[in-house]
């Protein structure tokens, strides 16, 4: 009888492809295992999804695996159950998906299994040799002392500074040898916890929610609303406690801005157990090192971004989300998943707790615990000894600006500063300028590939395209006339840090921005040098407004909000009440008390006197009931399909046929197709069509039946297209 498998490969066909089990393959293969097949001139590695006795292609046509990679399923069956899910939710093929859960060097084809550690010893010849023998040599020497009592792995011998031609001359000496052996396993806290540092003692609204929290079994998942500030990680960490003294793991994920050294230190620092942190500066083994010592539970807590939610626990006790409001939990390229949305659901395929933490819950998430979905923890005071903070707005309209900055805000800044205290100011915008500009022809220099202008770089000397990545020594003339009175329009982060540096000369400046932090290492390294209060004056992005802990920020002034506030994007208004929220957290975090000031054109903006007034929490209450009376997520559903094509009219036709395939009535609605607000990038015309329903299983159910439709338009061909379902980023 012949064998065959169905195999899920990383390709965007939906559909898996059938293969021929080898008869010399000596048992039966298992659901979940890696494979390797030859697909088309390629060999491709995919996973496992059936088996049959049967197979419905000639016999001709088939193809045999040509390498079964594992013995046992590489996925427990729950993560399984979800990557299947997942692939049906966002519309892709299942090989995708399960490729987009496992780690780029099990993508590859690399063992599984734990990896054997190395390790040096004496030989036996080298336990003779006296240590005095080599005492021209000095590191040999020494390596010999280190050996005599006990055996060193690489990574000791390396931390020790002992160079590798001192142990080669051991070794070619036949005095030192390398062995291996698989590091056992160790699963000593699942029975003794040990703890490294005392708590604080909770206060009564954190008692109370880890109380509550404690109190539940199996799934369930809680919004934690705490305002910046109020000790969310501290509930965290005291719910943590409990997980795992029941000998169970926590996966905590964080935001790709959120994975700071501070972070992890504060899990690190409370219990004496295993901590695996996986985040995109890591090799490629090293990740799958994590990954495995979380697979076998030898790491009791997993902390990492997005997709270290698809990392396996041998004993799974709760899944952690701090900041769920973040964006950048939802994977933009590829597959368009959101690590929020799935955290929820392999917290129900587990059995086990989700907590979404933030100050700045998500209007999703908010609704979900509003209505009863989700359990609903507030903490509205800030722990410790923080005290609330002052803000106040200051309406810039006809006011002269020094780099951007009012006279107010300018005399606000020197207060703190002589008060000893450091100022912190947040500009959404990299780069000297925004724009270079023409002063004689007031010509503005635009990308050639994409409708946007070029960031002038002063200190780099180059203008760059933020959306296309390029770039161009900046120019001597303009462009359009010849003229070489070119000068930067508008205020960026490297002009800004400039000018603070000229008007208050005895403060040392930081810019915290991606030009700054791009080399491995160096935003911590900014980040111990703010705290040791080398830097009197933090100016940054969005980097600087997220988690960071400064407890000598007393101001915080936000500079250029405006286009923030005016954004076509629906959600313009919840970002910009989410971001001015977490900056202005910034301030006052520890015994001072802090202020905050924003400076806008818009001083009666309702929006922002919305904001102001009421606080996030109202503000975003209000929001949802809009949201809902405009009939926009969360109260429908969306999916946005994207096209882009050298000739605008190719992207056009394709999304009118897909729009001609589907319904339109008064519970599914479709726009478009219409230019993305960013509607030429990289010399490509990008459209977008939007749907919208009321209710989910039917817009699952639409797509479903036109997918395999629009995938034989003769439209499809001339295009490049991808679904996104709840889309975040209408860009
Ligand atoms: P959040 O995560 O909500 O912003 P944190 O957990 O970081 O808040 O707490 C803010 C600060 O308050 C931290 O410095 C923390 O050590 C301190 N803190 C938290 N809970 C307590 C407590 N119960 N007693 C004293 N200090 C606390
Ligand atoms: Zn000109
Ligand atoms: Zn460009």
């Amino acid at each position: 009888m012949s064998l065959f498998v169905e195999v899920a490969l990383p390709v965007p066909m939906r559909q898996t492809f059938s293969y021929r089990v080898p008869k010399t393959y000596p048992s039966t293969p298992q659901i979940g295992v890696r494979v390797k097949v030859p697909f088309g001139r390629q060999q491709l590695i995919g996973l496992v999804t059936g088996i049959t006795d049967t197979c419905s292609l000639a016999p001709k046509q088939i193809k045999s695996v040509l390498e079964f990679i594992d013995d046992k399923p590489l996925l427990p069956e729950s993560l399984y159950k979800l990557t299947l899910w997942a692939a049906r939710y966002y519309f892709c093929s299942q090989g995708q998906m399960l490729t987009q859960a496992l780690p780029v060097a099990l993508r590859k084809g690399l063992d599984a299994a734990p990896q054997k550690i190395q390790f040096w010893q004496l030989t036996e010849i080298g336990q003779n040799i006296a240590p005095e023998a080599v005492k021209r040599a000095p590191a040999q020497k020494k390596l010999l002392e280190l050996l005599k009592p006990a055996s060193l792995t690489q990574e000791e011998v390396i931390s020790l500074d002992i160079s590798k031609a001192a142990l080669k001359a051991l070794e070619d000496k036949g005095w030192v040898a390398r062995h291996e052996k698989i590091a056992e396993l160790n699963l000593d806290w699942r029975t003794t916890l040990e703890m490294d540092e005392t708590p604080h003692k909770l206060n009564k609204e954190q008692a109370v929610a880890v109380a509550t929290l404690n109190l539940q079994q199996g799934y369930h998942c809680t919004l934690l609303e705490g305002i910046t500030g109020s000790g969310k990680t501290e509930v965290y960490l005291a719910v943590l406690e409990e997980i795992l003294k029941q000998g169970k793991q926590a996966l905590i994920l964080v935001p790709e801005i959120g994975l700071t050294p501070q972070t992890i230190n504060r899990f690190k620092r409370r219990f004496k157990v295993n901590v695996a942190i996986l985040h995109s500066g890591l090799t490629d083994n090293q990740r799958l090192e994590a990954w495995r010592q979380a697979r076998c539970g030898q790491a009791a807590i997993i902390i990492g971004t997005r997709s270290a939610l698809f990392t396996p626990m041998a004993y799974p006790g709760i899944i952690i989300l701090d900041e769920e409001h973040d964006s950048s939990f939802k994977q933009q390229e590829g597959v368009g998943y959101h690590a929020r949305d799935l955290a929820v659901m392999r917290g129900h395929l587990e059995s086990i707790p989700v907590i979404l933490g933030t100050a700045t819950p998500s209007l999703e998430s908010l609704q979900n615990a509003l209505s009863g979905r989700y359990h609903h923890l507030q903490l509205d005071e800030r722990a410790g000894a923080a005290k609330k903070v002052r803000q106040g707005i200051i309406d810039i309209k006809n006011m002269p600006l020094k780099a951007g900055m009012s006279v107010p805000l300018l005399n606000e800044i020197r207060l703190h500063l002589d008060a000893g205290n450091q100022v912190l100011l947040f500009l959404n915008r990299r780069g000297f300028a925004p724009a270079l500009l023409c002063h004689e022809c007031g010509h503005l220099h635009e990308c050639d590939r994409c409708d946007a202008f070029f960031t002038v770089h002063q200190s780099l000397g180059e203008i760059c395209c933020h959306h296309c990545g390029n770039q161009y020594a900046i120019p001597k003339q303009c462009h359009k006339c010849g003229s070489t009175m070119l000068m930067g329009q508008g205020i960026g982060t490297e002009q800004l840090a400039e000018a603070l540096q000229l008007e208050f000369p005895k403060h040392p400046v930081v810019r915290i921005d991606r030009d700054t932090t791009r080399l491995k290492g160096s935003l911590e390294t900014h980040l111990n040098a703010i705290h040791k209060g080398e830097y009197k004056i933090l100016v940054g992005t969005q980097m600087l407004a997220k988690g960071h802990h400064f407890p000598d920020v007393t101001l915080v002034g936000l500079l250029d909000v405006d286009g923030a506030l005016f954004s076509a994007d629906f959600r313009a208004p919840e970002r910009f009440g989410q971001l001015y929220t977490q900056v202005a957290g910034r301030a006052g975090r520890a015994s001072k008390p802090g202020t905050v000031l924003l400076q806008t054109h818009q001083s009666d903006n309702p929006i922002l006197r919305d904001l102001l007034h009421r606080g996030y929490g109202e503000f975003a209450r209000s929001q949802l009931k809009e949201r809902q009376q405009a009939l926009l997520p969360p109260a429908w559903h969306m999916v946005l399909v994207r096209a882009e094509a050298h000739l605008a009219s190719d992207a056009d036709n394709f999304l009118n046929a897909f729009a001609a395939l589907l319904p339109q009535d008064k519970e599914f609605e479709v726009i478009g197709p219409m230019p993305a607000p960013l509607d030429k990038k990289a010399g490509k015309f990008r459209r977008q069509l939007l749907f919208q329903a009321k209710n989910r299983n039917r817009l699952q159910q639409e797509f479903e039946r036109i997918h395999p439709l629009v995938e034989q338009l003769i439209e499809a061909k001339r295009c490049r297209w991808s679904l996104d379902r709840d889309p975040q980023d209408l860009l």
